[in-house]
C-alpha cells in the first residue's frame, strides 16, 4: 500500500511533508519515528519459541522455493500489531511526552511549536487531542 499512497502526513503525529516523504525508511521530523520500522511492533503475549519457530519455517520455505504454509503467515500476521494499531501507539507514546519536536536538521520546526500546532497537526489526520493529556508538554 505504501508504493501507491502518496503520503503527505505523518500517520503518527500528523505533520505535514510536501515532498509525499512518509514512505518505508523515512524519519518523520516531529515525531521522530521510522516509518516501517518503529511501527513494525510485536505483540507482547506472543510466544517466543514458537515465533522462532514459524520465522524458520518461513525462511525454509522461501529457501526452498515453497509457498509459506498459510498456517504460518496467519501466526506471523497476527503476532504483530496491525499498521494502524501500531502508529496508535506510537501516537499516544509521543502525546505522553508532551508532542515534543524531535529532529530540526533542516529547521523543520516551527518556531512557535507548542501544544496549539500539535493539536492543529493531528487534525491533519483526523486526531482531535484533549488539552488534558498534554499536561507535560515541553518546548525542547
Ligand atoms: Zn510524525
Amino acid at each position: 500500500m505504501f508504493d501507491i499512497e502518496i503520503k503527505h502526513f505523518c500517520p503518527i503525529c500528523g505533520c505535514y511533508e510536501p515532498e509525499n516523504q512518509f514512505s518505508i525508511g523515512e524519519i518523520c521530523p516531529c515525531c521522530g519515528n521510522e516509518i516501517g520500522c518503529d511501527d513494525d511492533i510485536e505483540k507482547p503475549n506472543i510466544n517466543q519459541e514458537q515465533y522462532f519457530q514459524m520465522i524458520q519455517i518461513s525462511i525454509d520455505s522461501y529457501e526452498n522455493g515453497k509457498e509459506v504454509p498459510n498456517h504460518v503467515k496467519q501466526f506471523l500476521e497476527n503476532a504483530k500489531y496491525s499498521e494502524d494499531e501500531a502508529w496508535e501507539i506510537l501516537r499516544n507514546k509521543w502525546i505522553e511526552k508532551g508532542c515534543p519536536w524531535k529532529y530540526n536538521f533542516k529547521g523543520e520546526r516551527p518556531e512557535n511549536w507548542g501544544i496549539e500546532l500539535a493539536k492543529l497537526q493531528l487534525l491533519n489526520i483526523g486526531i482531535k487531542l484533549d488539552a488534558i493529556n498534554c499536561v507535560h508538554f515541553r518546548q525542547d
